[in-house]
């Protein structure tokens, strides 16, 4: 083989081509991986992980208000936010040296630049015009944010990636959005201390979440102080002496902002890579379509994580990717189940989830029962917060079994990756009732819920 020959060339060094290259190395493939941007991705570069550190960085304000009724006296808290940026940035980067010098251990030969696939089995690097021949090509491009080119002033708008590099905390900050990353962008501001207005096109926010938490959380973003207005779409964004003002379509009403911050869904990263002259034709949203190995219709190129569109978190992204070169380098062809996918959104306060939905059990089982509980977590009892921890159990009757688990309140997301266990094991209700509780946690309240809701 010579320099520019790989028996593997990824194009995407996010969560799931990461992954895919190192474990395809480690079966002894000669693998090369493409990045334009920086090593490590969404999640770690403009995802998850700097979300995550805003998000502990907002969850100061609770803790403050808390302190006080555990006989604490503090001073007049400060926020600087450059700092937090300039700390969070400083971590970035270690992370993206993490990615970047276990791909290198691994024997994976990083490539700087855009690659573009150039036939079945030909990359094209679009910087230099470098062409490489690889047995096979993995596309893990990733997704980027959704533009909004009929909203009349979206040049004034910034996205999720923006948003991590503010020069200036906004005093005054629209999210447009409904969905996880708008809700979660709305806590965090809110806790740092902008005045936040969330605007969200439906009737309810969190769009395929449990009813009780989509209007669960609502009711504490307003308790919060969040102006949370559903059915509003924004028709157009000026920039004002006052600032940026958006306007709502119907009402009319002005709203004014220091920045609009749109959240309104993510289009996967597939134009441009040169598939459809491969005969790949884009499904919705220019999804790449794949089977359940990850390969496209050429059976030398694969796709894995959000570019197919399918559970667009990181670690199905990495699962996919590991899965993918277990099937083609391992020789142990692995398949991903998408169907029970516990995640969490780091809303303030957090909700963790794992199966289905009331109403999509209700829809797929004759009778479906209802256990359900809601109240003050007791590190709270102390002061006068008023936030409520809600938790629910959705069982099907015939069978005994736990079909979803639904959680609002502190730590929700951390109970919802072992509660994943447990249901994907095929827990009951009876599993649940038999196990002890672990006392005092708020989770024990999740095996003593013994009577069936009853509306
Ligand atoms: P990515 O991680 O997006 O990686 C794709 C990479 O490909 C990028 O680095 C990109 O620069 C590169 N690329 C694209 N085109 C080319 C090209 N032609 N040539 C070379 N390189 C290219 N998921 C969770 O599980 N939990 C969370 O809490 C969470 N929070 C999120 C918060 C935000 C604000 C966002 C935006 C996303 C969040 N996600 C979260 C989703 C998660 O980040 C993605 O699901 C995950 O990163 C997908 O991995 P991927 O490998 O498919 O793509």
């Amino acid at each position: 083989m010579n320099a520019n020959e790989f028996d593997l060339f990824v194009i995407g060094a996010g969560s799931g081509g990461v992954r895919a290259a190192r474990i395809a190395a480690s079966h002894g493939a000669r693998v090369a991986i493409a990045e334009e941007f920086r090593v490590g991705g969404t999640c770690v570069i403009r995802g998850c992980v700097p979300k995550k550190l805003l998000v502990y960085a907002s969850a100061f304000a609770d803790h403050f208000e808390d302190a006080a009724s555990f006989g604490w006296t503090l001073g007049e808290p400060r926020f600087d936010w450059a700092k937090l940026v300039a700390n969070k940035d400083r971590e970035i980067e270690r992370l993206e040296g993490v990615y970047r010098s276990n791909l290198e251990k691994a024997g994976v030969t990083v490539i700087e630049g855009r690659a573009v696939v150039d036939g079945p089995h030909r990359v094209r690097l679009e910087p230099d015009e470098r062409h490489f021949i690889a047995r096979n090509i993995l596309i893990a491009t990733g997704a980027r944010p959704n533009p909004a080119p009929e909203l009349e002033g979206s040049e004034h708008t910034i996205t999720s990636n923006e948003a991590f590099h503010l020069a200036q905390l906004p005093k005054r900050l629209i999210v447009v959005g409904g969905g996880y990353i708008a809700v979660e962008f709305a806590g965090i501001f809110a806790g740092l201390g902008s005045e936040v207005t969330l605007l969200y096109r439906g009737e309810e926010i969190l769009r395929g979440f449990d009813d009780d938490l989509r209007k669960g959380l609502r009711l504490e973003y307003e308790r919060r102080g969040i102006r949370v207005l559903c059915n509003a779409v924004l028709e157009r964004i000026e920039r004002t002496g006052e600032g940026l003002v958006g306007t709502l379509a119907g009402s009319g009403e002005r709203l004014l902002a220091d920045e609009v911050l749109l959240a309104i869904g993510r289009a996967p990263n597939s134009s441009g890579l040169g598939l459809e002259a491969l005969g790949i034709e884009l499904g919705r949203h220019g999804a790449i379509p794949v089977d359940e190995f990850s390969r496209t219709k050429v059976p030398s190129i694969y796709a894995v994580g959000d570019v197919t569109d399918r559970a667009n978190l990181t670690p199905v992204a990495i699962r996919e990717g590991h899965a993918f070169a277990d099937t083609v380098f391992g020789g142990r062809p692995t398949s991903v189940d998408h169907s029970l996918i516990p995640t969490a959104v780091f809303s303030q306060p957090e909700i963790g989830t794992v199966g289905l939905t009331e109403a999509e059990a209700r829809a797929r089982h004759e009778v479906v029962d209802i256990y359900k509980t809601s109240f003050r977590p007791m590190r709270l009892s102390l002061g006068s917060r008023q936030e409520r921890m809600l938790m629910k159990l959705v069982v099907d009757q015939r069978t005994d079994r736990v079909l979803g688990c639904h959680i609002m309140g502190p730590d929700a997301g951390e109970m919802a990756q072992l509660l994943g266990i447990a249901m994907g094991m095929g827990a009951t209700k009876a599993d649940f009732d038999r196990t002890i509780a672990v006392h005092p946690t708020a989770a024990e309240e999740l095996v003593t819920m013994r009577s069936k809701w009853t509306d």
